[in-house]
């Protein structure tokens, strides 16, 4: 028997282990990766320290636009615990250690789990091809026929492996979806998920700014999700892990047209009333300030000017002239700053995305229904996870189950 996997990223090389470890020759296996090194995505994940898993782990971590996601990710989750995670990267040599729930390899360096994962690859013999782009595969007699660098390759199983591009690591998966439509496997257009919000603000003077509050999404004037944590400014957009993860919901919106509008709370610890009464015990205290002066210490300085501006004030007017309608604005403001969703930031600024191939065509195994022999794994499924470690999470829990199943 021939078996090629398609990606040597989290999902393949766990894939090729564990079906070695499931008995199959290590020799009857080909992993094929179109860039010229394995495990790249991986050497970016977590700021380069790789969250790899989460204790928190339940299907209420993940999204779907296809199917039952409960069911699927329940499923998976009571086959692949977090602790067999753990043990899986223990036999390789890792340690993890928790964070707050958040796990990591105790290295702290994503580099320590890609040279775990290939070495272990190497040391079992299974071969990988790296520069290998996988253009093509058409059903032949009982297996497939790749093209593999313009080169026909005979295969009995399938592994797609490849992911859907986000990070911009690997090649535009234009590819994979000719693939897809070719092999008549259904899937769900991929979009961006995890990444910042452009906005159609000028953000100029608060690039670089980071502070904590929180994000409220509104999709066609209706509440659709908030999160909470430290938000960050670029010129264009709003990001930061609360945006990361109320975004794969903004994307899909736009796509479908709907408006989006974001709602940034800065002072999310204080309600209404105690941030009106924050305005009036300062206007009252520094009457004379100016007000950069006057708010000085509550927020990030060019975030508390941006903000003013916003209200309708000038950070140099004097506190004590301030009106009773610009003492609301400038309450609203602080507590539900307005931004108009531009557009999801593109692919490669995503940690992941949400579509692909539709979970209503994949078996227990990973295995698709109606095409014995063609397995998907990892991000190419249509499941994305929020942001902290459950990407991960489901590229080595789906790569050990697909590993496991191959062997008939
Ligand atoms: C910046 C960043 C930070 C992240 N941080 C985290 C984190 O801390 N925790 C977490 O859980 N998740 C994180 N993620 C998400 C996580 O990296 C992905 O979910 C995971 O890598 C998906 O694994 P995969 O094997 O399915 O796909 P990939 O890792 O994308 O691997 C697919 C491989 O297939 C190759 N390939 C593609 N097409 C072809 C083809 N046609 N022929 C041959 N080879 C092909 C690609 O080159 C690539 O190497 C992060 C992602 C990014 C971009």
């Amino acid at each position: 028997m021939k078996y090629s996997v398609i990606g040597c990223g989290a999902s393949g090389m766990t894939t090729a282990i564990s079906a070695v470890r499931s008995g199959i020759r290590p020799s009857d296996i080909t992993v094929y990766e179109a860039s010229d090194k394995c495990g790249r995505k991986i050497l970016a994940t977590g700021n380069g320290r790789c969250n790899l898993g989460n204790e928190l782990l339940e299907p209420g971590m993940f999204y779907s636009e296809s199917g039952d996601v409960s069911k699927f990710t329940g499923d998976i989750i009571s086959r692949v615990s977090i602790s067999d995670i753990k043990d899986f990267f223990e036999t390789l040599g890792i340690i993890t250690v928790s964070k707050n729930g958040y796990l990591y390899p105790r290295s702290m360096q994503a580099l320590t789990v890609t040279e775990a994962l290939k070495n272990e690859c190497t040391e079992l013999g299974i071969i990988i091809d790296t520069s290998c782009v996988c253009t093509g595969i058409v059903r032949s007699g009982a297996g497939f026929e790749l093209t593999v660098n313009g080169k026909k390759k005979y295969s009995d199983v399938v592994v797609l492996s490849c992911g859907l591009g986000s990070g911009g690591f690997g090649i535009k998966n234009a590819d994979i979806f000719a693939v897809l439509d070719d092999l008549g496997i259904k899937y769900i257009k991929p979009l961006p998920a995890l990444c910042g919000l452009d906005v159609s603000d000028d953000m100029r003077t608060v690039k670089g700014v980071r502070a904590p509050g929180r994000v409220s999404l509104y999709v066609s004037d209706k509440f659709c999700a908030a999160d909470e944590g430290e938000l960050q400014f670029t010129e264009k957009a709003v990001s930061g892990i609360p945006v990361f993860q109320i975004s794969r919901m903004a994307g899909r919106a736009l796509n479908k047209g709907e408006k989006c509008t974001l709602f940034l709370d800065l002072l999310s610890e204080y309600d209404e009333t105690m941030v009106m009464d924050i305005i009036e015990d300062r206007i009252r205290r520094f009457s004379k300030r100016e007000m950069y002066f006057a708010f000085n210490g509550i927020l990030n300085n060019k975030l508390m000017s941006y903000i003013m501006k916003r209200s309708g004030i000038s950070d140099k007017d004097i506190a004590g002239s301030l009106d009773e309608a610009s003492k609301k604005r400038f309450a609203g403001c602080l507590k539900g700053l307005k931004f108009n969703v531009k557009n999801i930031q593109a692919a490669d600024k995503a940690q992941t995305m949400s579509g692909g191939v539709d979970l209503s065509v994949i078996g227990g195994g990973m295995e698709i229904k109606d095409i014995p022999g063609l397995y998907v794994t990892g991000e190419l499924i249509d499941v994305d996870g929020k942001c902290g470690g459950y990407n991960l999470y489901l590229a080595w829990a789906t790569g050990l189950i697909c590993g496991r199943s191959l062997k008939r």
